[in-house]
């Protein structure tokens, strides 16, 4: 792709509530793309439908980003040179380029009233305020130029609307997608600024655009039907040559990849959607998020990649360097992405399993001193985490993995032993636990060593002591070699843990 002018792409979020997955992937490909091109990656907070605006929503899209490790390098907090970086504070710069629209004949004044549209809508159930029927309603199309001008005198309240042209066509090239076109009677006349004087998001959009002269726009899907409103914006304010490409991202879709995915979904299938936890402050609810739910940054930007883009290649793990260095724009796929929380998962393993001990200590030390109240040493702490790492899917796993390393089982699964037990089996313990005593070396091999001669000594079967043992240990049938764990737990706690058991399995 030859590039001409600096890449700018930007993040356009509103602040309406919880960021969904599928924002933070758009974020996510602007940020991929800009870093690849040495440009720069804005946030700009499209807060211009004050109705919909949530206080704290953008603190957490902030905070989302700042988890995923997407720093943008403009934005409202740390300001380039093409501030403000929230619409509401630029809302001044957009009228001139409505009522430009106006004078040319390409836009008009409406003064309808929401009472009349809702009038229309009863009377129309499919009312669309388009070149069928604005001549019908009150604008200054319809209404006679004295009458217009006495209303704007008057300061009668309107909107300003884009005058759609009838019977034409739209198109333009989306970097995904090739050539798409529009026929412009399907779109209505969209309003452009609102009669508070706000820009809707279609003006503010291309003028914010523009004038953070953005090269490139990666957003989803669901941005497509307004692209021949802001295609025809750009004409309009005779901008064409200086419009940014675009690049629609495919939608991500609910497991069964019957539509969109919805946080609806996600609570229905027990699954996040949003990246972070949300509380609506209004009803107090809470709806988890990815990172209360126990994923590792990394895998969730590692499995937000794979949403509709891969290398070619079978790699499925990436680090963020890498995805910079092999992002594609090429590679980016046209149809919706099913997103599969089993495979979430299994990012977030595979990202525990690559994770440093030290990347981890703090969760775990953490985890460990909430469920014991006693202090471990950091040395004894790391070699269980090293042992466990390869089974937990989410580092809060580690507790049910590892707790008998720390705490004595305070149950055994009885019914896996007694079935078989016998007093051979009893005395074995009871013998095996004297010479352990007197093992001079305390290591696994050394244990092992003993135990399973000691078992051919007396004839048994290796395979009818070894769960007993573990057992006797962990409590129940899971965790890593025994012998390492009894390694581990030290010579002491072993002999115990043999004595107390006994009882329990007789
Ligand atoms: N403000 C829009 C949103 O909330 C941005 C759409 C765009 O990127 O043009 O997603």
């Amino acid at each position: 792709m030859s590039l001409h002018k600096k890449v700018r792409v930007r993040f356009a979020p509103s602040p309406t509530g919880g960021l969904h997955l599928g924002g933070v992937r758009t974020a996510l490909f602007n940020y991929l793309f800009a870093r690849q091109h040495g440009g720069d990656f804005i946030l700009r907070i499209e807060d211009t439908d004050q109705t919909r605006f949530v206080p704290g929503a953008e603190e957490y899209i902030k905070e989302c980003l700042a988890w995923c490790g997407i720093v943008p390098d403009e934005s409202p907090e740390n300001p380039g040179s093409y501030g403000p970086y929230r619409q509401s504070e630029r809302k001044p710069s957009y009228r001139q380029y409505a009522e430009q629209l106006v004078e040319k004949g390409l836009a008009y004044y409406a003064f309808d009233t929401a009472e009349e549209l809702d009038a229309q809508r009863k009377q129309h159930p499919n009312f669309r305020y388009s070149h069928e029927n604005r001549l019908q309603l009150r604008n200054s199309l319809s209404l006679a130029p004295a009458e217009t001008n006495q209303l704007l005198a008057a300061g009668e309240p309107h909107t300003i609307r884009i005058k759609m042209p009838a019977d034409g066509i739209v198109a333009f090239e989306d970097m995904i997608r090739g050539k798409v076109s529009f026929e412009t009677n399907l779109v209505d006349d969209k309003v452009l600024l609102k009669a508070d004087g706000m820009p809707t998001y279609h003006l503010a959009v291309v003028v914010d655009d523009r004038m953070m002269e953005i090269s490139h726009v990666f957003r989803g899907e669901e941005w497509l039907p307004s692209a021949p409103v802001h295609l025809l914006l750009w004409e309009y304010l005779g901008w064409k040559d200086e419009m940014p490409q675009w690049a629609h991202l495919p939608l991500i879709l609910k497991p069964d990849g019957n539509g969109k995915l919805s946080k609806r979904d996600g609570d229905r299938l027990g699954f996040p959607v949003y990246a972070m936890n949300w509380v609506d402050a209004k009803t107090g609810d809470v709806t988890k998020g990815f990172r209360e739910m126990g994923f590792l940054s990394q895998a969730f930007v590692n499995m937000l990649a794979l949403l509709g883009w891969n290398d070619g290649t079978e790699q499925e793990i990436f680090t963020a360097t890498e995805l910079v260095e092999k992002f594609s724009v090429d590679r980016v796929s046209k149809a919706g992405a099913k997103f599969d929380f089993e495979k979430a998962k299994w990012f977030n393993h595979e990202w525990i399993k690559k994770a440093s001990n030290a990347d981890l200590l703090p969760q775990i030390n953490h985890i460990i001193e909430t469920q014991t109240n006693r202090v471990f040493e950091e040395g004894y702490i790391a070699e269980v985490l090293s042992l466990v790492k390869e089974r937990l899917t989410f580092v809060e796993d580690f507790w049910t993995q590892s707790s008998f390393f720390f705490t004595e089982p305070s149950s055994y699964d009885v019914d896996a032993v007694k079935p078989k037990w016998n007093s051979d089996k009893q005395l074995f313990f009871e013998e095996v636990a004297q010479e352990f005593n007197e093992l001079a070396s305390w290591n696994a091999a050394d244990i092992e060593t003993l135990f399973k001669t000691k078992i051919s000594d007396k004839g048994l079967k290796v395979g009818e002591l070894m769960m007993p043992f573990r057992i006797m240990l962990v409590g129940g049938k899971f965790g890593p070699d025994v012998f390492k764990i009894a390694e581990l737990l030290g010579k002491t706690e072993v002999l115990e843990r043999i004595q107390r058991a006994i009882p329990a399995f007789s």
